[in-house]
């Protein structure tokens, strides 16, 4: 029987206790015996009872908990040998020699080490007579998973760390709301924000919140005078109107030849220089605290759960890896790697090479800093003589979602940047009809980056019979040459409609480009679409809410999620949220489901169980609705247990898009400005949607889509993350006995 050892090492970040969730259940699930080492490596050197076996049970109601409920440390003893020998003697006495550890790239850097002497250590144990050579023989391998846990983003082997997209929320956040008191005085602030030798958390928030300059330690400013530089744009942005100025530094920011370049210092220079009232913010531990994201959650969950099937398969028995994420997929790599690239990267910006340091962090990273470059302008650069100047349409369609504002500020900004003409078609597609269509400039969304809803104005208008013909004369009164239609799936559809009717409407003839962008995430040709994780997290968020009201009642709830037939939301939200089952239109519900799911849910509140969560995807099934399904409960559970439906209905659609989804929709936004300069002109130019496809950016040509939805059921014909059913259902309980857990 495998038994395997999970401990949180380093600095703590938001997620970690997911981590430790899914490795415990995910160990118990397979037969496995998981253990928590308590405090990190120091817990593993002084043994005794900071060494735990765990039960299912352990780890329930610590899901949305910030922070690590079984404590971090850093550890001077681990650094020694004498202390790594102890270790090695504590974990044997449990006969543990598998090894997830959760931690940045110090902890990993000491696993690493761990194993390589692990031989050594073993033999030494058995010369001292603390350990005997049988037990030496049996364990004499250390395998060890990593999990990269540091808010920073700073390691290399995976596309994010677990907790970086919470710090990401709490610094936006911060930003959303230094930039409205700012708005008001006409203040200028500078935000200090975390990342040492990594630019990434200064670099993406100055993406998602529009503002003003920003300072990264991978690629300082070009020139010598880049504080007059700086001075000029924010001047110039005042004079045209900007009323707020935000610059975000990260705290390693430094200029070309190595000065640290301090928020004080802007701060100083901004005074001096502009004479104006600047104030200097620095965010701290804010931005490692609070409740997981809807993101972390499930990142830190899928590592966890991947961690123990290596462990299990027994594939990389003796080795150490780090479980990392590219694009939506988990991935493993090699440890020995990750840290050699990281040492890497972090030589290179201690030596002063920004151009290999930018290089390394990779070609993601580097386009998101080109755009950050254009975005923060106050001004698009000036048009160069003979540059094409193309009149490109944008409009947004069908339901709101969060992030269509700042898609479209993006697209605007990036455009004019390079010379267009952008035209604003208000309201959707009705908006084409009847001609509300202007030209917009760099000011016209300024401010819009985090703006929930649509301030273009969107419906869901379907065009039929006589629009078309409307349609078509204002594309060619407006001598629109290409179209970017952000929207979900009746966008789509309208798209579509338009493109099918161009043997009758030459006018159509024109590159339409598709940008996904609806809370469901139901679109073919994109794994995700714009909005989907803000919902997500409205949902989590209000779960938690729902379980703590009902800490003195023993209840049931159902809570309905939005997505119509697309069971993403609900199944992603019962994932985060630690929901116990899950019902979605792809499964199907049937009388026989609702049966196990009563006897199950009587035998967990006989057991102790206070609360249940059940997540019911809106169109999961026509007749069984939330409302019959809460009071067959109730009926049901008499005795046991009450049931409330709780339906979480528009609050999905609105509130301010998450960082994540203002990231996604900008550099989509990039993409598609490319791909219609690209088209635009050409003979035979095509019409495609974007989309994130196994972690890079495709576009699907419009003569393909049709074989990729479902039209019956409004959504795409493959869903990838149907693929992660079974470990929601794992995780709410254990194989075991079948039985659901007290909590969750
Ligand atoms: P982080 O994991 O967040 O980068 P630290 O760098 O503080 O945090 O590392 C956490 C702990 O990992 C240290 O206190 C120490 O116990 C262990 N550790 C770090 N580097 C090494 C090393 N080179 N050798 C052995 N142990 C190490």
């Amino acid at each position: 029987m495998k038994k395997i050892g999970v401990l949180t090492s380093g600095g703590d970040a938001p997620g970690m206790n997911a981590a430790v969730r899914a490795v415990v259940r995910a160990a118990l699930a397979n037969g496995a015996v998981p253990y928590a080492i308590y405090e990190g490596y120091q817990g593993m050197v002084d043994g005794g009872h900071r060494i735990r076996q765990m039960a299912w049970q352990d780890v329930g109601g610590i899901l949305y908990k910030g922070g690590t409920v079984i404590g971090t440390a850093r550890s001077e003893a681990f650094r020694q040998r004498h202390g790594r020998l102890q270790a090695a003697a504590n974990l044997l006495q449990h006969g543990i020699d598998n090894l997830v550890v959760i931690g940045g790239d110090g902890s990993l850097t000491g696993a690493n080490l761990f194993r390589q002497e692990w031989p050594g250590l073993l033999a030494e144990l058995v010369q001292n007579g603390q350990i005997s050579p049988e037990t030496a023989e049996v364990h004499q391998q250390l395998t060890i998973m990593g999990l990269v846990g540091s808010i920073d983003n700073d390691m290399w082997g995976t596309d994010i760390s677990i907790g970086a997209d919470t710090a990401l929320r709490r610094i936006t956040d911060a930003v959303d709301a230094i930039s409205s008191t700012a708005a008001s005085h006409q203040r200028t602030f500078v935000v200090e924000v975390m990342g040492r030798r990594a630019g990434y958390l200064a670099m993406m928030s100055g993406l998602a919140s529009g503002a003003d300059w920003v300072l990264i330690p991978e690629n300082p400013p070009n020139l010598d005078d880049w504080e007059d530089k700086m001075c000029s744009v924010l001047k110039y942005g005042r004079e045209i109107g900007r009323r707020d100025s935000i610059v975000i530094v990260a705290e390693g920011a430094q200029d070309r030849r190595g000065n640290r370049i301090s928020s004080e210092h802007v701060r100083q220079v901004l005074q001096d220089r502009l004479g104006e009232d600047a104030r200097v913010t620095i965010l701290g531990h804010v931005q490692r605290g609070g409740s997981p994201s809807a993101f972390d959650r499930n990142l830190s969950t899928l590592s966890g759960v991947a961690a123990v099937d290596l462990i299990i398969s027994g594939e990389l028995a003796g080795q150490a890896h780090v479980i990392g994420l590219k694009g939506n997929k988990i991935v493993h790599t090699s440890l020995e790697e990750c840290l050699q690239k990281t040492r890497e990267i972090n030589e290179a910006v201690d030596t002063l090479q920004f151009n290999r340091a930018m290089e390394l962090r990779g070609s993601g990273f580097r386009e998101s800093f080109q755009t950050v470059r254009t975005l923060v302008r106050a001004q698009p650069h000036q048009p160069q003589p003979g540059q094409r100047q193309l009149r490109i349409g944008v409009l947004t369609a069908g339901a709101p979602s969060p992030g269509m504002n700042t898609v479209v500020r993006a697209v605007v900004r990036l455009g004019l940047d390079r010379g267009h003409k952008m035209i604003g078609i208000y309201n959707g597609f009705s908006g084409l009809v009847s001609d509300q269509i202007e030209e917009v400039n760099w000011m016209t969304v300024n401010g819009w980056a985090y703006l929930g809803g649509s301030e273009l104005g969107t419906n869901r208008h379907m065009p039929a019979n006589g629009d078309f013909y409307a349609i078509a004369r204002n594309i060619e009164k407006h001598n629109i040459e290409g179209l970017l239609i952000v929207g979900g799936w009746s966008g789509y559809e309208a798209a579509l409609s338009l493109y099918n009717q161009r043997t009758h409407f030459p006018a159509f003839n024109i590159p339409l480009v598709l940008l996904p962008a609806t809370i469901d995430n139901d679109l073919p040709g994109s794994e995700l679409s714009v909005g989907a994780d803000t919902a997500l997290n409205s949902i989590v968020e209000a779960v938690d809410k729902i379980k703590q009201s009902a800490v003195a009642a023993r209840r049931v709830f159902v809570v309905e999620v939005m997505g119509r037939r697309c069971g993403y939301l609900a199944l992603m939200g019962a994932l985060a949220s630690g929901a116990e089952r899950v019902y979605l239109h792809e499964e199907g519900v049937s009388i026989d489901n609702m049966r196990d799911d009563v006897a199950l849910l009587k035998d967990g509140f006989r057991g102790g169980k206070r609360l249940g969560v059940m997540i019911r995807s809106e169109g999961a099934n026509d007749t069984y609705t939330t409302e019959f399904m809460c009071k067959l409960l109730e009926e049901e559970g008499r005795g046991l247990f009450t049931a409330r439906q709780c339906i979480l209905g528009h609050l999905q659609q609105g509130g301010n898009p998450s960082p994540f989804d203002r990231i996604l929709g900008t550099r989509l936004a990039a993409k598609c400005i490319a791909y219609l300069e690209e088209q635009i002109g050409q003979p035979e130019s095509q019409s495609a949607c974007i989309g994130l496809q196994r972690g890079s950016y495709k576009f699907t040509d419009f003569q393909d889509l049709p074989r990729l939805m479902d039209v019956a059921n409004g959504r795409p014909k493959e869903q990838w993350w149907l693929n992660l059913r079974p470990i929601a259902r794992m995780l709410a309980k254990p194989a075991a006995n079948g039985q659901l857990s007290v909590d969750n």
